[in-house]
């Protein structure tokens, strides 16, 4: 779908509608445009986590002081809007003032203490600003999520009270921190600096690292830190300091000890140009994500990684039972079968957790046999399958499996249409996506093989080895290979007999899956 560009907020709002209307989950990207790896990567997050993504680009008139740089603010729209349509962005979102703020436009929303200090006491107004044009975007586009950059550490902070306060029904989602490869933090206004003025601007972030350097290193007294933190900048005489503080994350009030989750926060000016930073403290190795989590604890949940139970996994499962090519077919039998997403908001509060997607289900057009419909079921498939794998019973086996089928509605006839198995193939893949961790997909049985090699590696049905030749003689396959489908990362795809169909059984798959 080609990318749409939108400017007026009625038509914003019949195009998310439209998207709701389909069942499909919005991911909303807030910027001011003249986009850098910074604004993409929040970008690449709804991408991911979202069926429909709308990026706004706005340089927002009432977040700006009367002496500050709104006119000179870069703006490329035109470049913007190709680098979007790049990565597949279904809507860009760029209003005219006079459609933001019409001539009589009078309403604010007013932050609270958050907001009173740092950003919020240096540039006046400047949060007033930005929590009212959030919550214009988010009424317009009504997003399921939206995402933010940690870059501004405060305004993250007062976004989320803004959408906890204000029962907003948006789930804000913080993405790290995009540096260049000196450290700098990527911003639209590192454009503007002198090439001096640039090389002196790298102090500001190895000052903040030296700082997390001193703590590894067990000092977490913050004055000290931040002693050494103005040492580092003052020796770059470039460079004059705004403020810096090491706070505590949720109140951001100063701390005089570090501790893990603490953030230092830093604002500095270079000629006309001011930059801030930030950067959270925690264990040594810490990952970003985990650095974000420990700092924004207090919910709402932010694993840039995660997927959510019942967003897209809710449009999946209503696109499956809809499955109009399906309804069509007369020898398919609707609805005969349950389906994955059904249950994923029950089995699986978090999509991270499974490693292994288990391809192939137990007979058809038996309801009561259904394993997710019955946790505690025991039957001959169902014995198999865990001793395939090497579980004890449900609970163990939803730690790490999650199990599907390539076929779903079975046809009471044999031969299945060619155009259902497309679409069978379709959700599957759709639902591989779901797990950002995935490493092993099982396959089981020979029908389940064809589908697999065909739908979702994309293999010519000519190449394709006949099964039971495959599985000889250990009786089960494995091969490494990308998975188009899901940025071409390599998985293990093991291929094993079915265990109730035919006579054959493999042995326990277990010590190939890690177990
Ligand atoms: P802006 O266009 O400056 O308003 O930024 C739009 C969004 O991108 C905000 O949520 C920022 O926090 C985020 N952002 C800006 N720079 C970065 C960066 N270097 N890394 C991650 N996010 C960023």
């Amino acid at each position: 779908m080609p990318t749409r560009s939108i400017t007026k907020v009625e038509d914003m709002r019949a195009f998310a509608r439209e998207a709701r209307a389909h069942g499909k989950s919005l991911g909303l990207v807030p910027t001011m445009g003249a986009l850098h790896e910074g604004h993409l990567s929040l970008v690449r997050h709804a991408r991911r986590q979202c069926d429909v993504v709308v990026v706004s680009i706005y340089v927002n008139p009432t977040q700006f002081g009367p002496s500050e740089d709104f006119t000179r603010y870069p703006r490329d729209l035109e470049k913007d809007f190709g680098t979007l349509r790049s990565f597949n962005v279904d809507a860009v979102f760029a209003p005219p003032d006079a459609e933001m703020y019409p001539e009589a436009y009078q309403t604010f929303v007013e932050p609270g203490e958050i907001a009173a200090g740092f950003e919020g006491a240096l540039r006046p107004g400047h949060f007033r600003g930005v929590a009212t044009v959030v919550l214009k975007l988010f009424n317009s586009v009504r997003p399921d999520i939206a995402y933010f950059g940690q870059k501004d550490f405060q305004q993250v902070q007062v976004i989320r009270r803004l959408a906890e306060d204000l029962n907003l029904e948006v789930r804000v989602v913080i993405c790290p921190i995009v540096r260049d490869s000196d450290g700098l933090a990527l911003s639209s206004r590192n454009a503007y600096l002198s090439a001096e003025d640039r090389q002196a601007a790298r102090a500001l972030a190895a000052s903040l690292r030296h700082a997390q350097e001193l703590v590894h290193a067990g000092e977490t007294e913050t004055a000290k830190l931040l002693e050494e933190i103005s040492k580092r900048l003052g020796a770059e005489p470039r460079v004059q300091i705004d403020y810096l503080a090491i706070v505590g994350p949720a109140r951001l009030q100063p701390v005089e000890r570090v501790t893990a989750g603490s953030v230092a926060l830093g604002a500095v000016r270079l000629g006309p140009i001011r930059l801030i930073d930030n950067l959270i403290f925690g264990p040594p190795g810490a990952s970003p994500e985990l650095l974000l989590q420990l700092a924004l604890t207090a919910q709402p949940e932010v694993d840039t990684r995660s997927k959510f139970p019942g967003l897209e996994t809710e449009a999946l499962r209503s696109k499956i039972e809809n499955c109009r090519e399906c309804a069509a077919i007369s020898s398919i039998m609707l609805p005969p079968r349950e389906f994955l997403p059904k249950y994923l908001k029950r089995d699986y509060p978090d999509l991270n957790s499974v490693r292994t997607v288990i391809v192939g289900r137990d007979s058809p057009i038996k309801p009561e046999n259904f394993l997710y419909r019955h946790p505690g079921i025991t039957n001959r498939f169902v014995n198999g399958l865990y001793e395939l794998v090497g579980v004890k019973d449900f609970n163990e086996f939803k730690t790490r499996f999650a199990l599907t089928d390539a076929v779903r509605c079975h046809g009471a006839a044999d031969h299945i249409a060619e155009k259902a198995l497309e679409y069978c193939a379709k959700h599957l893949r759709e639902e591989l996506k779901f797990f950002p961790n995935l490493e092993s997909i099982v396959v089981m049985g020979g029908d389940a093989y064809l589908q697999f090699q065909r739908f979702v590696l994309g293999r010519d049905p000519a190449q394709i080895r006949p099964f039971e030749d495959l599985l000889r003689p250990q009786g089960w396959a494995q091969e490494a290979c990308p998975v188009p489908l899901l940025d071409e990362r390599t998985l293990k795809i093991l291929y094993c007999y079915h265990p109730t169909y035919g006579y054959k059984r493999s042995p326990s798959i277990a010590a190939q899956l890690g177990l």
